[in-house]
């Protein structure tokens, strides 16, 4: 098992200095692959939005200097999350939009800018026009798969605890909208993951 670290932009009311040096000191321990979850979330809006902003570009900048990838969460907040990492940017070490839920046209654009996108569960729901169309348009080199467990379990398991055992719905439906085995699905977006967080393959 590997780490992110980060803190949420729910709880970024928390943040000081003092704890910004402690997340620098978990980012050079050596299962720390990733800064994050970092982001915004206008949908809970537990802190003010500028205090979410500041935070998600100091964690950004925290990224940078140790070379790790960026987990972007971003809820109802898609406007100003575009414009923050356009202009501020993760490192070359890029990052995922984790659980992405906006346009297929601003996955695209994200995938330009070097950046993987995350696919879980909601790309099974029924009527997931969008998610689904942002499966078939963003290139299976650039995926991810991924739980949020425990949210988002995948058809036939919706409402229920998610756990990774669930991944293979993810991976089947993802093959299905791109006419690919679930295999190929498979190996790729294990792949994907080594290369963005530098892990070996096993
Ligand atoms: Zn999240």
């Amino acid at each position: 098992m590997y780490a992110a670290a980060g803190i949420h932009p729910d709880d970024v009311g928390t943040l000081d200095e003092e704890k910004l040096q402690r997340l620098r000191d978990l980012c050079r321990e050596e299962k720390t692959v990733a800064v994050g979850e970092i982001g915004l979330d206008y949908y809970w809006d537990k802190e003010p939005r500028e205090i979410q902003k500041k935070w998600f570009r100091e964690q950004l900048a925290l990224a940078r200097e140790q070379q790790l990838p960026v987990s972007i969460h971003s809820r109802d907040a898609a406007q100003d999350t575009f414009e923050i990492l356009k202009s501020d940017h993760a490192g070359g070490a890029g990052g995922v939009l984790h659980c992405f839920s906006s346009s297929p046209q601003l996955a695209e654009e994200y995938v330009k800018m070097g950046y993987y996108i995350g696919i879980g569960g909601t790309v099974t729901f029924k009527n997931a026009r969008v998610p689904k169309e942002v499966a078939a348009r963003v290139p299976l080199e650039r995926i991810l798969i991924e739980t949020d467990c425990p949210y988002l379990a995948p058809t036939p398991h919706r409402g229920k605890r998610n756990s990774s055992l669930n991944l293979p719905l993810v991976i089947q439906e993802i093959a299905r909208i791109k006419g690919l085995t679930p295999d190929d699905v498979e190996t790729a977006t294990y792949e994907n993951a080594c290369r963005l967080f530098c892990i070996d393959p096993m």
